[in-house]
């Protein structure tokens, strides 16, 4: 079904037009007639599915048609996102499709003053998009009046009760009108999102793009199977292949993201790097780097990576395997995106094998290995288990040429003379046994 079928309103066609969208992505076609007609909905998407503009432009449209005129001042509608990024992401979707509607939006999150933010409330908006943290200390401080509210969305819900959300949204959720329209995306659908939209949606739709925490069909995967102090090796000989041009580097820990971004730059790399120590301003620099092709390589931890919607990411690289699965596949999802194939390596150390069980339980499938030679943990590469066969072939040999002789002349007892050695050193009958 075309865009103009959905009823949106020319504003928003327009803006479908001008961001080159010529059809809707499957999610898009699945939840945004439904979200038109007023319905809860739960969708089951992954970044990278166009899963934003599913929510965002059944919104505007609502909103621009002004569905209660004379409702209560405040916001109509609340956008839950776990970090502030997507949040970030989320206006700027908001800015992209609604630039000709006259609507009023705040941002709300943590780790920049709060005082514009309240300021902005005061004027009064249509619309918030916050982090479920920063929001509830202002809802708590009454600065924000969410009695008018429409329609309240949920992004990326498993994201948001694995980072220990789901006390502050159901403070949240507790304090909002009853009757209202709820949406609900996630990644994957684990027991605790179904029970959260059991008890926050009302006879919700459900939209289902592919399997359940299967990751997206556009990537390529595989692992790499390397040495742990080898990693940072392999990761400079694989960017020097030309087709690694846009690569997003996922490890476990802030530390880890700037001894690799270190070495990285050290070796003439050009770097970025992006975790929840740095700046606001320090991470959407490092963002724009990236977006702008400034950087090759954009070093992450996993918090602020999610959600986070860039174009062109040929590669995801797993420098550090990832510990939840789900993560996996939140990862991944950032390259290979709005139908562009992308490539997923994940770097698996011996130590990390048991992991990459689970994980390949979790998805459904096993991942292809590869190995480059002089980095892998086995003993012995293929090419030189085959030196290795020869080599122990030859000893055997020898052994039973040496065997032979002893047998046909008894070592002589006593100090050898210097002519018995090959080497011509002198030397008694233990070393020449050795
Ligand atoms: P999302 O899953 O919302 O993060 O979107 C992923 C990417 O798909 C974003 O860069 C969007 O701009 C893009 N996108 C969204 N809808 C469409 C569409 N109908 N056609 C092409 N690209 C789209």
């Amino acid at each position: 079904m075309p865009f103009r079928h959905f009823g949106l309103g020319d504003e928003l066609l327009l803006a479908i037009q001008n961001a080159g969208y010529t059809r809707p992505t499957p999610v898009q076609a699945a939840a945004i007639p439904k979200v038109m007609q007023g319905h809860d909905l739960i969708a089951i998407a992954q970044t990278g599915t166009g899963k934003t503009a599913a929510f965002v432009l059944p919104m505007l449209s609502r909103l621009a048609r002004g569905y209660r005129k004379n409702g209560p001042p405040g916001p109509k509608a609340l956008i839950l996102a776990p970090t502030r990024e997507l949040a970030v992401q989320i206006m700027e979707n908001i800015r992209t499709y609604g630039k000709d509607l006259p609507l009023r939006v705040a941002a709300i999150y943590g780790g920049v003053e709060e005082d514009a933010q309240i300021k902005i409330l005061r004027k009064g908006v249509h619309l918030v998009v916050a982090t479920p943290g920063r929001l509830i200390d202002l809802v708590g401080r009454q600065q924000v009046d969410f009695s008018g509210l429409e329609t309240l969305v949920l992004d990326e819900a498993d994201r948001m009760l694995h980072m220990g959300f789901l006390p502050d949204i159901e403070t949240l959720v507790a304090d909002l009108p009853r009757q209202r329209q709820t949406l609900m995306f996630s990644a994957t659908f684990p027991r605790e999102v179904e029970s959260l939209a059991r008890r926050f949606l009302q006879q919700p739709k459900m939209v289902q793009i592919g399997k359940r925490s299967d990751p997206a069909d556009t990537v390529d995967q595989y692992v790499y199977e390397v040495s742990p102090h080898l990693k940072g090796a392999l990761l400079l000989e694989l960017l020097k292949q030309p087709k690694f041009k846009r690569v997003l580097v996922f490890v476990r820990l802030k530390d880890g993201a700037d001894r690799l971004t270190v070495f990285l730059a050290n070796a003439g790399v050009k770097v970025a790097k992006l975790h929840s120590s740095r700046s606001q301003e320090q991470r959407l620099k490092a963002l724009q780097d990236f977006k702008d092709g400034k950087v090759q390589v954009l070093v992450a931890t996993d918090i602020v990576a999610r959600g986070i919607d860039i174009d062109g990411v040929s590669h995801v690289v797993n420098h550090d395997f990832p510990v939840n699965p789900e993560d996996y596949v939140h990862r991944i999802g950032r390259t290979g995106r709005a139908e562009a194939r992308g490539e997923a390596i994940s770097f698996v150390p011996r130590g990390d094998l048991n992991l990459l069980g689970i994980l390949e339980l979790f998805i459904g499938e096993r991942l292809e290995r590869k190995r480059l030679r002089g980095f892998d943990y086995h003993a012995v590469t293929p090419a030189a288990s085959q030196d290795a066969g020869s080599a122990k072939r030859d000893w055997r040999k020898r052994t039973r040429e040496m065997e032979a002789k002893k047998i046909a002349k008894p070592a002589p007892r006593g100090p050898k003379k210097p002519a018995d050695r090959r080497d011509g050193k002198p030397g008694g009958s233990k070393q020449a046994r050795d």
